[in-house]
């Protein structure tokens, strides 16, 4: 069985660092700034098997959404990726696995130049610390605390369907791992290219992991302001259609794991943002707006109030 350091060495170090000074190998990885007054985006998550990963989970889905779910930090603040360094606990050293994880950590991180440039490697339960580090103009940082009364609040992509794939996972009732909803909770797509685009279109932004409200909540607590949704004008996956009304206002509204974007944006700027849509080839949707208050309210198509909780997730709650 391979050690510690013929692990890092066989599947983390790709060879000399490309884009940053210096990589995998020595104390510290080296990464200069490409733009001399930008800033480093920094961000970290942390996955526990039994808690955010299930035991046995595909290991290539979980190298992909280990590093997604970062990449989704940087486009939630119109960063540039970087770089990023892996912390890693293993039970035991399977190569197979290691190898599938590799495989769907380093499609990802090739496909939007972000490289692994350090990281620990250590005998454990399973979990995985990937911190990335993006690059963005401090003036263009699209901050949780920049919304105005008045802005537009807009959502990127459709909302739902990863909560409907938990759903039927949790009732027993397994998709094919092709399924869309499948692929959309297992191998959500950053949305990078999105808020790089909108770097001096949108005022404040976030990335949906918790569900629409609860993230939201995040936007208005910061901005001090409240909101207003539309629910009609919320772009819901369409296989929640088939869903009594309540339960598909929850799986749109308040699941987590989507992954797209929300951003609120002044309305004289709303042909651009439709124009970035286009050009990404993404949907965008004006879901409200932000007003006076501290209030998140839902309407309905005859702008009745809807009895919503915007609470989300919390890991201590
Ligand atoms: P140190 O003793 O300085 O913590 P390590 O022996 O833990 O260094 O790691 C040796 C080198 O391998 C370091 O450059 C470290 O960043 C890198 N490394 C260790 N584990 C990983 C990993 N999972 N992914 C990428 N790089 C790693
Ligand atoms: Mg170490």
């Amino acid at each position: 069985m391979p050690g510690e350091f013929e692990v890092i060495r066989r599947f983390f170090d790709r060879g000399p660092a490309r884009d940053a000074r210096l990589g995998v190998g020595d104390d510290c990885a080296l990464l200069a700034p490409l733009d001399p007054h930008a800033v480093f985006a920094i961000s970290t998550d942390l996955l526990l098997e039994g808690r955010h990963f299930f035991a046995g989970a595909d290991p290539a889905s979980l190298g992909h959404k280990s590093l997604a779910v970062n990449l989704s930090d940087l486009a939630a603040m119109g960063a540039r990726p970087r770089a990023f360094t892996l912390a890693i606990g293993l039970p035991e050293i399977d190569e197979r696995w290691l190898a599938a994880f590799c495989e769907g950590l380093f499609a990802l991180a090739d496909r939007h130049g972000c490289e692994l440039v350090g990281g620990d490697t250590t005998r454990g339960p399973r979990t995985i610390c990937i911190t990335v580090f993006g690059e963005v103009p401090e003036s263009a940082a699209l901050r949780r605390d920049g919304a105005q009364p008045d802005d537009d609040l807009w959502v990127s992509g459709v909302l739902g369907a990863a909560a409907f794939a938990v759903r039927e996972r949790n009732a027993g009732r397994a998709l094919a791992p092709d399924d869309e909803a499948s692929v959309r909770l297992d191998r959500p797509q950053p949305r990078v290219e999105l808020g790089l685009a909108l770097r001096h279109l949108a005022r404040s932004a976030i990335d949906l992991s918790d569900g629409l409200l609860g993230d939201l909540g995040h936007i208005v607590e910061r901005s001090r302001v409240g909101a207003e949704i539309d629910w009609p004008a919320v772009p819901v996956d369409a296989r929640l259609q088939s869903l009594g009304d309540e339960e598909r206002l929850r799986l749109a509204l308040s699941g987590g794991d989507d992954y797209e974007l929300l951003f609120s944006a002044a309305p004289e700027n709303r042909t651009a943002i439709a124009a970035v849509g286009a050009r990404l080839g993404l949907p965008l949707a004006r879901v409200g707006r932000v007003v006076c208050g501290s209030a998140i309210r839902v309407r309905d198509a005859r702008g009745r109030a809807l009895p919503v909780e915007a609470r989300g997730f919390d890991h201590f709650a």
